[in-house]
């Protein structure tokens, strides 16, 4: 081949690679990064670097904080739904979701029976369980709440192919097994529930949390702002703006990891 044409060789089969990446793959799959996009109050999607899709407490069509390109259900098409208790600001759509997408949904067995699930989607289990959802596993642990009907709150530790994981505290007040959490999986980055009100641990002591217990390199504040009875910004940020690794986030943002 001449110097010339081998650069067109080159170039073709270039073309014709990313174009088959394109094609047989979601735009972020499998590119080493952790993505995760704030869809307001305790709503996360997190995609895997090997392009595993979760969605966490899922209440989108009657937030007031999602911005209304997230309204549409039909665009979420998770592997996995995550619910951590089962009141109504984090069940929100996920039965919708779960029957349009065929998405699994994961959370306290006695929980999901009350749901009105596809047959088949549930994968029920208590602290302590883990499941295996494409290139994750995800860990339910202990969160310091209420959940009725279905048993118990949780939290969420999951657990990337990478070595990496992320902790989702769930709906919570500070407790000591928190310590065990950073012993036994070191999470890289948590979601912190810190929006105080009558419901859950105010910011200064989801600061406390962390101080004490973590050492996290991204620290995401959730669950604020969402309606007047709950800790604002300004609030957030005063009480936890000097955390190592704290990461104020707008609904809708995104971020990669
Ligand atoms: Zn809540």
């Amino acid at each position: 081949m001449t110097k010339f044409l081998r650069l067109d060789f080159i170039a073709m089969t270039t073309c014709v690679l990313a174009l088959l990446i394109t094609m047989t793959s979601p735009s972020w799959a499998s590119d080493g990064k952790i993505h995760i996009t704030w869809l307001g109050h305790a709503a996360f999607q997190v995609t895997s670097p090997g392009g595993t899709t979760l969605l966490f407490d899922p209440f989108i069509k009657n937030n007031p904080k999602t911005p209304e390109k997230f309204k549409d259900l039909s665009q979420y098409k998770p592997d996995a739904i995550l619910l951590t208790h089962s009141h109504g600001d984090h069940v929100g759509d996920a039965e919708a979701i779960a029957a349009a997408s065929g998405a699994k949904v994961i959370g306290v067995f006695d929980h999901l029976k009350s749901l009105e699930l596809p047959e088949g989607a549930a994968m029920g289990g208590n602290p302590g369980g883990k499941f295996k959802v494409g290139d994750v596993t995800v860990n339910l642990v202990p969160a310091m709440h209420s959940s009725s009907p279905g048993g118990r709150p949780l939290g969420y530790v999951v657990q990337f192919a990478d070595g990496r994981s992320l902790y989702d505290t769930g709906d919570t007040w500070i407790f000591g097994d928190m310590a065990l959490i950073d012993e036994i999986f070191s999470p890289n980055i948590i979601f912190l529930q810190a929006g105080g009100g009558p419901y859950n641990q105010d910011p200064r002591i989801a600061a406390l949390g962390i101080k004490k217990y973590f050492k996290a390199d991204t620290v995401i504040p959730m669950h604020y702002g969402t309606w007047p009875i709950l800790s604002g910004e300004d609030e957030v940020k005063a009480e936890l703006g000097a955390t190592a690794g704290i990461k104020i986030m707008q609904p809708g943002d995104s971020s990669d990891f």
